[in-house]
């Protein structure tokens, strides 16, 4: 479920724009549901690069200032790869052959260990833990003369599920996994800077408009000559990761011209089609589940209904990674109101239930506001095999769904029934684009290396 799901980041870059630096802030800072551990903000001003960046929310990490700058790029971290501390916070600065280098990444390479270790026999030195710094490394061994070049030799060797936005003295560059899974969309602002970002929601945070997706696969050089694309990789087909939709993503971003809030909508109703309950009203987990709540309604005709409440003061320290934090952090984060929930039947959205020890939490919330019955529907398939491309979402083994029948499930979550919404209903709401459904058991779209599978 929501709660038990994290994003690794965001990133955001900006070129040749009079107010860069602070349209990255701005931008950025929109990014923050992406990631809560530490953000940072890069900035090139007169050709010298600079970095603010620390730990927490981006807002502690960066403060906000007065800054100037041409071009800029930003980023907020979860960690999964590499712990979180500040020597992972991003975006990274190195002094390359090619003069300086501020590197952002969303993501996960699944061939990092292996890329690390042969790196690391050359006689690389890394600074902190996190797979990010490979791309650095690949970069400073490669010979090729201009840095684009570097850039396009480089990417070829990396596996996995990546976003990255890369900014130099002479341009701000940004890459996407050869299938797309996870996403990086181009924009402009109305004065003609050209911006990248994970979602679109940045580029409404700075009033930029959508251009188009960064195709899977294609490295995007924006400089003084303009933009141009380039592919690193031939195109694989789409693989895009189904948890932007479901849960990740902004409702007010679009992935391929896609409203993530109507295909929230649309899952739903579609969960509604294949699971109906008899019940008197339709209470969503907020605030990410609510869409799907809403669609649920007005498919079924029960009522929806605020019937659950976040409290949005919650101390960082229990947004933190750390399982105990977790627990403690949802029985803060959430009330249930009785007057919604008392006497009646409650049909209770989420969007997915991974281990589900926040749903068990949440029904014994409904059930003490006076809640009769609580059917659980969730608006995905049951989530079975961990992520490796960016995705924090625990180990196989504390996956409830890959251990449990939907009956024991909903035995262990207190529901008095529970259903998921099926991988083609999932994919009735998604559309004709590839998917990446690897945690629902549909197979890994970018093999996984074997000491990352043993994990
Ligand atoms: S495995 Fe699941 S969470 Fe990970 S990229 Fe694929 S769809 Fe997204």
């Amino acid at each position: 479920m929501s709660f038990e799901l994290h994003e690794e980041c965001g990133v955001f870059g900006i070129w040749g724009d009079a107010d860069a630096a602070q349209k990255a802030y701005w931008g950025t800072f929109s990014l923050q549901h992406r990631g809560q551990e530490s953000g940072g903000l890069a900035v090139l001003d007169h050709g010298t690069l600079s970095v603010d960046k620390g730990m927490g929310l981006f807002q502690d990490a960066v403060p906000v200032k007065n800054r100037r700058g041409e071009a800029a790029i930003g980023h907020v971290r979860y960690s999964t790869t590499g712990e979180s501390a500040e020597v992972n916070a991003q975006p990274l600065l190195m002094h390359t052959r090619f003069g300086p280098l501020a590197l952002a990444h969303n993501g996960n390479l699944v061939n990092h260990e292996s890329l690390r270790r042969e790196l690391e026999h050359e006689g690389a030195i890394f600074q902190g833990t996190s797979d990010s710094e490979v791309l650095a490394h690949l970069l400073a061994r490669s010979r090729q003369k201009e840095f684009q070049d570097a850039l396009m030799e480089a990417s070829q060797s990396l596996k996995g599920g990546f976003a990255f936005v890369l900014l130099t003295s002479d341009g701000l560059y940004g890459i996407r996994d050869p299938r797309g899974i996870r996403p990086l969309v181009l924009g402009r602002t109305h004065e003609g800077a050209w911006v990248l970002a994970s979602e679109t929601c940045a580029l409404d945070m700075i009033d930029a408009v959508w251009v188009r997706d960064v195709k899977p696969g294609e490295l995007i050089c924006i400089s003084s000559r303009g933009m141009e694309s380039t592919m690193f990789h031939e195109s694989e087909g789409q693989n895009a990761c189904a948890f932007e939709v479901i849960y990740f993503s902004r409702p007010d971003s679009q992935l391929e011209g896609q409203s993530m809030h109507l295909k929230r909508r649309l899952l739903g109703q579609k969960l509604a089609e294949e699971a109906p309950a008899q019940a008197d009203v339709v209470v969503g987990v907020p605030d990410s589940s609510l869409p799907a709540a809403m669609g649920y309604a007005e498919e079924s005709g029960i009522p929806f209904d605020f019937g659950l409440v976040k409290n949005r003061y919650i101390a960082r320290t229990f947004i933190a990674p750390k399982a105990e934090m977790r627990s403690q952090g949802v029985q803060l984060k959430l009330s249930a109101v009785t007057e919604v929930v008392e006497g009646k039947r409650v049909v209770l959205i989420d969007d997915s239930l991974v281990r589900g020890t926040t749903s068990r939490h949440i029904i014994r919330l409904l059930r003490r506001a006076g809640a009769r019955e609580v059917h659980m529907r969730i608006a995905s398939p049951p989530y079975l095999e961990p992520c490796h491309y960016g995705i924090d979402t625990s180990r196989a083994g504390e996956l409830a769904a890959r251990n449990l029948t939907v009956k024991e499930l909903a035995e262990m979550v207190g529901a008095d029934s529970l259903a998921f919404l099926s991988p083609e209903g999932l994919l009735g709401a998604l559309g004709p684009q590839g998917w990446c459904l690897a945690c629902f058991g549909k197979g890994y779209p970018v093999p996984i290396e074997e000491d990352v599978h043993a994990q």
